[in-house]
């Protein structure tokens, strides 16, 4: 396959002008689900001896699959967490697909690498963490809490070993009860316990809610973690407080920021993540509210060196990699081989700056401020909780889940808005996720006209 025959240069063709049809769009269709039956009976076989020829498979991609997919950049897409990548971050997800680089080692993709940990290095800065702190781009916030807390876990061992102290009865980590649905799934990875820590009325972790709760008993507790930014309503916990605590007891502070920690590089809420200095470690989704494709969550450590003993896998075809004293971002996570995601953040920061960044994420809290107001002026709305962030969660006065799921099933289907139900404390709700500088108050408004 030296030689291009035609063929492949029309598909290679067909695939760059559909490439370009998608982007054009603005915004894309908001396109749906369909069930599996549907799919089933529209789509013929595909995966086969001979395959389809890659003109009909892309014929069948666009005409059918596609569509039965909700686009998540769609302005109106306001459920869990969006994603609205730059124009310039999108073409270079296609340019790093395109290039096949290895970027789990220095020896095989260090230009890539170099570039990805200019973003880390700059992040960390933002963050407040000292020059040497840095870490690697994992596929999302799920793989980077554990592999955090693995580190965090693992460097309690080795100062356990190094005095000679024997294991706890039971290894633990506190979080909040507000904390990410990822955290107890790291623990059941771990084999360790939670210790859920109670919030305030605010809806924060605090330092002396975290003292209280533990009572004195730290045991076993190689790990805090505290979420910068929660999903449901964007609350900031009180990073600063536990942040202290964590540092009087000698335990990693990790900071789970994989949707709020981008609200760091804005300047009205800034001042809420100055305690992320303290972190040991942090995480923060590009792919959520830093306008990059999916799937790229931004690991850090404070001392890189520990991420690094608790990772590095050893095997004789490694040797080669792991024999060299060069940075190697498979070792610093749960993971090997690993395509350089970090590039499409890379080039789209380089291309726009940073503070086009800031501007965009500031436009984003101001609108969830401003609908927020809104919200408060109409009398059949209510909401929840002030907004912090960019959720605004809020309730129709009567309503059911039932009302709810019907509505939001016809926003949906008049392909005007992606908006699902929610609920806080058993009670219905729906949210509005703003991290699409597309967005307009007026589409917002809009959507709120249909609660009827
Ligand atoms: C989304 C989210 C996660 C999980 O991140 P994924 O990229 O979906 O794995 C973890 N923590 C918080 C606070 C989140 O918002």
């Amino acid at each position: 396959m030296h030689t291009l025959d035609l063929e492949t240069m029309q598909l290679r063709e067909r695939i760059f002008d559909y490439a370009r049809r998608r982007m054009n769009y603005d915004p894309a269709p908001l396109d749906g689900p369909v069930t599996y039956e549907h799919l089933r009976s529209t789509v013929p076989p595909t995966v086969t001896e001979k395959g389809l020829g890659g003109e009909a498979a892309l014929q069948l991609f666009e005409d059918v699959l596609a569509p039965a997919c909700i686009s998540v950049d769609h302005p109106n897409y306001l459920s869990f967490i969006p994603s609205a990548p730059t124009e310039a971050a999108t073409l270079f997800d296609l340019v790093v697909s395109a290039s096949t680089i290895y970027g789990g080692s220095w020896m095989e993709g260090a230009g890539a690498v170099y570039a990805e940990n200019e973003v880390l290095e700059w992040l960390a800065a933002e963050a407040g963490l000292p020059l040497g702190a840095g870490g690697v781009f994992v596929q999302g916030g799920t793989l980077g809490n554990l592999s955090a807390l693995v580190a965090a876990r693992h460097t309690a061992q080795d100062a356990l070993t190094a005095t000679g102290l024997p294991r706890p009865a039971r290894w633990r980590f506190a979080c909040s009860s507000e904390a990410h649905s990822s955290l107890k799934a790291a623990a059941r990875v771990m084999d360790v316990e939670v210790v859920s820590i109670p919030v305030d009325h605010h809806g924060r972790l605090t330092g002396p809610s975290l003292e209280a709760a533990l009572e004195g008993d730290w045991d076993g507790v190689f790990a805090v973690v505290a979420t910068g930014g929660t999903t449901n309503f964007g609350i900031v916990d009180d990073l600063e407080s536990v942040g202290r605590v964590t540092k009087e007891h000698g335990v990693w502070f990790h900071i789970d920021g994989a949707y709020g920690v981008a609200a760091m590089l804005a300047p009205t809420t800034k001042p809420l993540f100055a305690g992320m200095r303290l972190a040991d470690s942090f995480i923060v989704d590009p792919h959520k509210w830093l306008f990059a494709p999916f799937d790229a969550c931004a690991l850090i450590y404070r001392e890189p060196e520990l991420g690094r003993r608790a990772h590095t896998q050893h095997a004789e075809y490694l040797d080669a990699l792991t024999d060299a004293n060069e940075w190697n971002p498979s070792d610093y996570a749960y993971n090997l081989t690993r395509r350089p995601r970090g590039l499409p953040l890379w080039f789209s920061l380089a291309t726009y700056g940073i503070a086009e960044y800031r501007a965009a994420i500031e436009t984003n809290i101001r609108l969830a401020h401003l609908i927020a107001e809104e919200i408060r002026q109409r009398p059949d709305l209510e909401l929840v909780r002030d907004p912090q962030l960019s959720v605004v969660v809020f309730t129709k006065k009567g309503w059911t889940l039932e009302d709810y799921s019907r509505w939001s099933a016809k926003l949906l289907d008049d392909g005007v808005g992606f908006v699902v139900p929610s609920s806080h404390q058993g009670a219905p709700n729906t949210r509005f996720a703003i991290v699409n500088p597309k967005t307009t108050f007026e589409d917002l408004t809009q959507i709120l006209d249909t609660m009827i």
